[in-house]
């Protein structure tokens, strides 16, 4: 079982070895607020297990960084617990339909940890917005912001500031990865907006310093500069999809017709989802 470790003044994270996804904990005078809620019921409860290592006080607030149901499947274990359940209003909208395909996907694995996941029901967040929202913890506000999308419709990042204002901790959830997992690569997948991806991390750049403790999705805590990499990436990405479809690269061609700053296996959907998502003037073909 993944141990919380403090990052920041009353900030914490638990890496957790399924999925290498990061569960985050900030403590307030008035409370607790977790953030992401695994992958399934029975690892939720062990990680309530190990927030009540740290704290007995209220669970205020449970946030789901997106959709995806590594972040998400524990939401009924901490509703149960007292929290108010939080997310983008793109993300509960998007939250039975995701768990409804992954439970097809995960019928085929063998991992007994599948079998807990494909148990647990889906729990929608009825607290939801769709540009920021603060929470109050007492002697501490957080902020939830949704910078645009990228990794889903719905991303959001928690920034967590210091005495002074600037960013102490920012959880980014999966619009930045580290995990050696997938090789440090973005999630691009089915649903991605990769055409939207850089301007949104671009966004939250201007929320964190050289100084603030960044989590990520999956993988280790890093820093602004690893921020700032992962989105020049992201930009070839997706100045490179915009530069073949100006061409009049079919979509079928596409893939092999440029060199990418990440593994082709990884882009496929980007590079679909890209060519969909660009305006339809910039796909005809030239006319010469
Ligand atoms: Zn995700």
């Amino acid at each position: 079982m993944a141990t919380f470790e403090e990052i920041a003044d009353r900030v914490w994270v638990a890496r957790h070895e399924w999925f290498d996804v990061n569960v985050g904990l900030i403590a307030g005078s008035a409370g607790l607020v977790l953030v992401d809620t695994n992958a399934s019921a029975s690892i939720a409860r062990e990680v309530l297990a190990e927030v009540r290592r740290i704290s007995h006080a209220p669970l205020l607030a449970a946030v789901n960084t997106h959709v995806h149901f590594d972040h998400t499947l524990g939401n009924g274990v901490f509703a149960e617990a007292g929290a108010e359940l939080v997310a983008h209003e793109a993300a509960a909208a998007a939250l039975v339909e995701h768990v409804a395909a992954i439970r097809v996907q995960a019928a085929a694995e063998t991992d007994p940890r599948f079998t807990d996941l494909v148990a647990t029901d889906p729990v929608v967040p009825e607290l939801t917005f769709s540009s920021a929202k603060a929470l109050d913890l007492g002697d501490r506000v957080i902020e939830l912001i949704h910078p645009g999308r990228g990794h889903t419709a719905g991303d959001l990042v928690v920034r967590i500031p210091s005495a002074d204002g600037s960013a102490a901790a920012l959880f980014a959830g999966d619009l930045v990865e580290e995990s050696a997992q997938r090789s440090a690569v973005p999630g691009l997948g089915s649903d991605s907006y990769p055409m939207d991806w850089p301007a949104s991390l671009d966004l939250v750049i201007t929320l964190i310093t050289g100084g603030t403790a960044v989590v990520p999705g999956h993988g280790s805590v890093i820093d602004l500069d690893f921020v700032q990499e992962q989105r020049s990436a992201l930009g070839v990405v997706a100045e490179t999809i915009r530069d073949l479809a100006g061409r009049g690269v079919p979509l079928d061609q596409a893939l092999e017709a440029a060199d990418w700053p990440y593994p082709r296996e990884e882009l496929a959907d980007a590079v679909r989802r890209g060519y969909e998502q660009l305006p339809s003037a910039r796909r005809q073909l030239p006319l010469i």
